[in-house]
This record gives C-alpha cells, structure tokens and sequence, in this order.
C-alpha cells in the first residue's frame, strides 16, 4: 500500500514507447530505484510482449491515456513524428501537478506539439539524452547507455523550477552531464553536431548503393578506409531520422547551405589543383578535432575505436 512504501522521487513513471531509449531508461529507472510503478505503453502488441518478457516495467498497455493515469512523470519515448497524437490522447487523462518530459532529438517541435496539448497545471520539461545507438527497439536498450553523455534539457522561461530540478535530477541519477539550454538553440547546435552528420552518412552511403555491383563489393571490401564508419551512422533508424529531419528542417536547411558552399569551394580546388587551400583546410579542421579531444567527446583508444 502507498502509506507503507518507502519514499522514492516519483510514484508512477509512465514510459509511453519502449525503444532503445524508453527501454535503456526503464532500466535505469528499476536499477536506482526512482520510482514504484513503472507504465509502460507502445504502438504494437509485439513490442509490448517484449518489454514484458524484459521485465522493464510493472504494468503494460496498448493505450498511453490508460499508462499515464495517476503517473507523477511521464516520458514520451516516441519518434517525434508521433508526439502530437500521444499529447492529444493523454492530454486529458494528466494528474494535475505532473510533469511531462520526452527525449526527442529536436526540441522546438516538441514545445509545439505537445505543448498546447498539456492542462495548465501539467509541467512540460523537454529533454534530449545525446546518447544512442544504431540499433533501436526494447532489446537494443541498456542502462549504462546515458552514462557521462549530455543531456540538454529545455523548458521554457517560466517553468516550475521543482519540475526542471526533478527530470535534472533523473538523468543526472542515469549518469549524465546536465545542461539547460533554450530550444531554439538547441537544435541550432544539433542541426551541425548531428543532424548534418546523419545525412551526409546517408548520402555517402546510399551513394555507394548506387554504384555497380562489382565496384560495390571492393567499397564493402575496402571499407575500413572511412566508409565503414558512415555505414554505421546511415544503419540508423530511418523512422526517427525522417521525423528529425522534417521537425528540424530551418536549422538544418541553413546549416546545409553553409556545409555545400564549403564543398563547393574544396571541389574548386581540388579542381583547380589549389593545394594550399586545401592543405589550409586540412590544417585549420585539426584544431577542431584538439578541441573535441580536450572536451573529452572523442574516444581516443585506437583498440576502442576497431570496434
Ligand atoms: P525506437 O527504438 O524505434 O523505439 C520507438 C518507440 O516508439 C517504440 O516503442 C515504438 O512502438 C514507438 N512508436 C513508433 N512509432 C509510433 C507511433 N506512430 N505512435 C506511437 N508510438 C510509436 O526509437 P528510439 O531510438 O528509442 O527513439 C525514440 C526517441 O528518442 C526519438 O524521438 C528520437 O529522436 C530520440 N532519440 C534517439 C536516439 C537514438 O540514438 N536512437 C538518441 C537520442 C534521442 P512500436 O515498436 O510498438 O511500434
């Protein structure tokens, strides 16, 4: 009974979409003990059987407003395409005094599809972990998956502070490294640490899908040269990379502007045969990378990096 339980920071998380990001945080959730119920609803029933069989929650259902009744905390774990419609159906079922957070990639078309969706005594505390995998679905998930990753949180001016620290105290409690941020900037800054670096992936490889078959198999065969890492990155889910794309479009269109007039001008030289300018290039982009070393965001261990 509730009067019995031992205090934890919330009474009932509901965790609407068990993917590898709703999964990975379920686990966190049941391993430090945030919580005494854990809600878990998804689209289809087999993804739902899974995450039962992984024992990630206390209670399955194939509808969210039945999953967030009574919920103090609500994660929309959901590719951001399908925000909208979660927000509507839940929209009304919402404890007063709750919070709703998400973990979407883009973070301005969360505060516009979700938001006027929310009663007014309901908090919306957007959240983005920048941590992931290729692989999606409940198995994919684990707990270590937020551990000294960012995560950048992004309420509007005037949020509850309580709700801000509560989601803050979450992911700091999942490993992460905490950073409040105005959304507009956010996906500025994702448009060109993420965003860009997916599509190019893409297009590098879908390039290369487009060759002949012969050429092909020497691409796949020599591929340690540098193509094998885009391959990872272009396996990602193409469900959430279309919704990234499409809620992120202005920060990412003018970021690809930027990025193709620069192409434009290292196809001149090289067309040219202007190797100063392009060994200038080469030169100036190593500091960046000193930089990114220094920050401790890049995985320096020639051993590591093989895998
Ligand atoms: P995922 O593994 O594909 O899981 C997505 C979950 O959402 C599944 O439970 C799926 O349900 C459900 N879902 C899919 N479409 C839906 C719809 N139209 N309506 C309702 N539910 C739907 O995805 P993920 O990688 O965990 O990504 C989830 C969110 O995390 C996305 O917003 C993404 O931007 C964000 N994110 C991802 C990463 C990453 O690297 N993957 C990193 C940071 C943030 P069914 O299986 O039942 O269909």
């Amino acid at each position: 009974m509730t009067s019995r339980r031992k205090p934890r920071p919330f009474d009932r998380i509901a965790l609407i979409g068990i993917g590898l990001i709703g999964s990975s945080l379920a686990r966190v959730i049941k391993k430090h003990k945030l919580t005494h119920e854990i809600a878990i609803s998804t689209r289809r029933r087999r993804t739902l059987d899974a995450a039962r069989k992984l024992k990630l929650g206390t209670s399955y259902h194939m509808k969210a407003a039945q999953a967030v009744k009574g919920a103090d905390l609500i994660i929309l774990c959901t590719p951001l395409g399908a925000n909208e419609a979660v927000a509507r159906e839940i929209g009304p079922r919402l404890k007063p005094g709750a919070i709703v957070s998400d973990v979407g990639s883009c973070k301005v078309s969360v505060i516009k599809d979700v938001g006027p969706h929310l009663p007014e005594d309901v908090h919306l505390v957007p959240a983005h972990p920048i941590a992931g995998t290729e692989h999606s679905g409940p198995e994919s998930g684990f707990d270590t998956l937020f551990e000294r990753r960012w995560c950048v949180l992004t309420p509007e001016d005037g949020t509850d502070e309580a709700a801000v620290n509560k989601v803050a105290d979450l992911w700091q409690t999942a490993g992460s490294n905490v950073e409040i941020m105005d959304a507009e900037h956010h996906d500025q800054v994702l448009a060109i640490t993420s965003h860009l670096p997916h599509l190019i992936s893409y297009t590098i490889v879908d390039t290369a899908t487009e060759l002949e078959r012969e050429l092909q198999k020497e691409v796949v065969r020599f591929s340690a040269g540098g193509f094998r890492d885009f391959t990872r990155i272009a396996a990602s889910d193409p469900t959430m990379w279309r919704d990234v794309f499409l809620s992120n479009r202005d920060a990412v269109l003018e970021i690809l502007g930027r990025f193709t007039e620069d192409l434009t001008a290292l196809q001149r030289a090289i067309r040219r045969g202007d190797g100063d300018l392009l060994h200038e290039r080469f030169t100036r982009t190593r500091t960046l990378r000193r930089e990114v070393i220094d920050a401790k965001q890049a995985d320096t261990d020639p051993k590591q990096r093989q895998k």
